[in-house]
């Protein structure tokens, strides 16, 4: 049985900002800050304010409270087993062992597309739109990300 987000999407949406907005706070306060050679490849990929990146590492990417907000989450596999980092705002989750050149690059592609939409609230309802409409591995702004991974720092 497949969860229909587009169905979904006008409950869910004003539920994603909060945690979004909530989780991007946390790791603001919790995160870490990037190292001169993290700058510089946020800068490659287009971020134009790197130093306001924080970094929290996890042992597992956190899921939302609301069960609604839960199902969407992981029926969609955004925040799934197989996810290893989330980019919300100048945010990023990266579980443990995950960092790499090749993630954080496309994390911080993911920042750039957070900085050209202006905000978590103005960014969700297109990213999530997409995973609704072609799904996760072909939504643009997946695609685009990927694209911009760079593979040697
Ligand atoms: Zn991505």
């Amino acid at each position: 049985m497949t969860f229909n987000l587009l169905a979904a999407l006008p409950i869910i949406l004003p539920k994603a900002v909060a945690w979004a907005e909530e989780q991007s706070a946390l790791i603001a306060q919790n995160g870490q800050p990037l190292d001169v050679s993290l700058v510089g490849i946020a800068q490659r990929v287009g971020v134009s304010r790197p130093d306001q990146i924080r970094i929290l590492e996890v042992p597992q990417l956190p899921l939302p409270g609301d069960p609604e907000l839960r199902q969407a989450a992981l029926s969609t596999g955004l925040l799934g087993p197989g996810m290893v980092g989330l980019t919300l705002g100048y945010s990023i989750y990266i579980c443990h062992g995950h960092g790499t050149v090749r993630l954080l690059s496309h994390e911080f592609r993911h920042v750039y597309q957070y900085e050209s939409a202006g905000s978590i609230a103005s960014f969700l309802p297109v990213y999530l739109g997409q995973i609704a409409t072609v799904g996760y591995q072909r939504a643009p702004l997946e695609v685009d990300a990927r694209a911009h991974e760079i593979h040697h720092a």
